[in-house]
């Protein structure tokens, strides 16, 4: 189920086209050098997460937590900037953007 070459990489690893005509799963780390050689192509999964907080779309990586079931296959977790609420000055955007009443 992992990265063809390290055995590694995660649920939403690339599935890329080699030369020969085969299919693998390659890592972001593995891809980097072959990058010439192989062919990203859509995978059997969908790559995408929604944030639980603000509703954006975006790749599973970029979120701070993020789990399968959400809609049509797509993760659902948390992104970055809403998991970094606390510690940053994001909820004060967060306030002045939507919060009014
Ligand atoms: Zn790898
Ligand atoms: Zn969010």
């Amino acid at each position: 189920m992992g990265c063809r070459f390290c055995g590694g990489g995660d649920g939403w690893i690339k599935t890329c086209r080699a030369p020969d005509g085969s299919r693998l799963r390659v890592c972001d780390p593995c891809y980097g050098p072959k990058a010439s050689e192989l062919v990203i192509v859509p995978g059997d999964r969908v790559v995408t997460a929604r944030c639980d907080r603000c509703g954006v779309y975006a790749n599973p990586r970029e979120f701070a937590e993020v789990r399968p079931g959400g809609r049509h296959g797509a993760f659902s977790g948390t992104c970055g900037p809403c998991a970094g609420e606390g510690v940053g000055g994001s909820r004060t955007e967060l306030l002045r953007n939507g919060g009014e009443r």
